[in-house]
């Protein structure tokens, strides 16, 4: 069936400014690491695309190897586009990576020029897209020298075939030193995607204020911890979710008593707030607009409707967020 996406779109979500940029982002982006694979049933990403769009989503995050096996996440997206989304390529940004293994030998893999401009021509081929919007170094090489890494960024923007950068996993000094080249070479780095949710704050810890100083936005991947920080794991593990899955991304046993006893506590203040657990822990990431987008995963189209509707609360009370931090500390 023809999709037709609704016309009230972009009022349901808020659009925050990424960094100095003039680009904006959604404040909630979907991720296709999970679920979007060749495993996976295409109709039901499908689905998930088109819910995502009629709700505002205009983001979605690639990276070479999502899948599995790897690229076919990109390879259905790029189906789900010519079906879907060919007359709204202007209204969507579709980011993508190079850096994480790839391909056999000593080219599939790393920061080297070689690798990272193969390697987006191939996500591009995949997609049948002419650019990307964000092309991302998926992670700090050490065994190149990071300037080629970002010249090769560089070199992505200067050939038309991305509109903007970003690096994913760099450490504070590692981002303090890209931006710095990337500056000089006249491409500034436009987002950080580090991990970052109520169990994992490292980037409260330099990070945030190094993104700020040099005027970059940041991104959130796993804001629910991968599903452990939402209503997923309250009663046991389903037969359909991530920890049940062969995906070795969740694993059973990072669901303890100790954690279960944390996440059934932050459940009651969410409850309290009249939201879902995941709408509470979205609304955590994006506060004090320290964050600009939270990048969600899903395995089915409800829950991207369930977190939307974090947007609906951002706000917390004194009094909630020192309860937070009791229960985290
Ligand atoms: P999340 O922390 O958002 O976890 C997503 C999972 O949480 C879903 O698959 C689902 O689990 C569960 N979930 C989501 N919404 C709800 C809800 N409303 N109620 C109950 N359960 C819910 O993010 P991911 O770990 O999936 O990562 C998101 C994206 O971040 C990736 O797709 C990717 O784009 C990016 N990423 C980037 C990395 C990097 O190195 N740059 C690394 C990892 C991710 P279930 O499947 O069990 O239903």
């Amino acid at each position: 069936m023809s999709y037709t996406p609704k016309n009230e779109r972009y009022s349901c979500m808020k659009y925050t400014r990424c960094g100095n940029s003039g680009l904006k982002l959604p404040a909630i982006s979907l991720g296709l690491w999970q679920n979007y694979g060749g495993v996976n049933a295409i109709e039901t990403q499908r689905e998930m695309l088109r819910l995502a769009f009629d709700l505002g989503i205009t983001h979605f995050d690639l990276a070479n190897n999502y899948g599995p096996p790897a690229g076919s996440a990109e390879e259905n997206l790029g189906r789900i586009l010519k079906m879907d989304f060919a007359a709204y390529r202007d209204e969507l940004i579709v980011s993508t990576k190079a850096g994480n293994p790839m391909w056999d030998g000593p080219y599939g893999d790393g920061g080297s020029k070689k690798h990272m401009l193969a390697s987006l021509d191939q996500s591009l081929k995949r997609m049948g897209l002419e650019y990307v919007d964000i092309f991302y170094s998926h992670r700090s090489d050490p065994e190149t020298p990071l300037e080629e890494t970002m010249r090769a960024l560089d070199m992505a923007v200067r050939q038309g075939k991305a509109l903007y950068v970003g690096l994913s996993n760099y450490s504070v000094e590692q981002t303090r030193m890209a931006s710095a080249i990337l500056k000089d070479l006249g491409t500034p780095c436009l987002i950080h995607q580090p991990k970052y949710n109520m169990f994992d704050r490292w980037i409260e810890n330099g990070l945030q204020d190094v993104l700020k100083t040099e005027g970059i936005g940041s991104i959130a991947f796993s804001p629910l911890a991968k599903g452990l920080l939402t209503n997923r794991y309250l009663n046991g593990i389903p037969a359909d979710s991530r920890a049940a899955s062969s995906s070795r991304s969740l694993n059973v046993n990072a669901i303890t008593e100790e954690i279960m006893l944390k996440v059934l506590r932050l459940n009651n203040i969410a409850l309290e707030r009249n939201q879902s657990l995941s709408q509470m822990v979205l609304a955590w990431v994006l506060r004090e607009g320290r964050v600009t987008s939270a990048l969600i995963g899903a395995s089915k189209a409800s829950q991207i409707e369930d977190n939307v509707a974090a947007l609906s609360n951002l706000d917390f009370s004194q009094e909630e967020l020192l309860k937070i931090e009791e229960i985290l500390k």
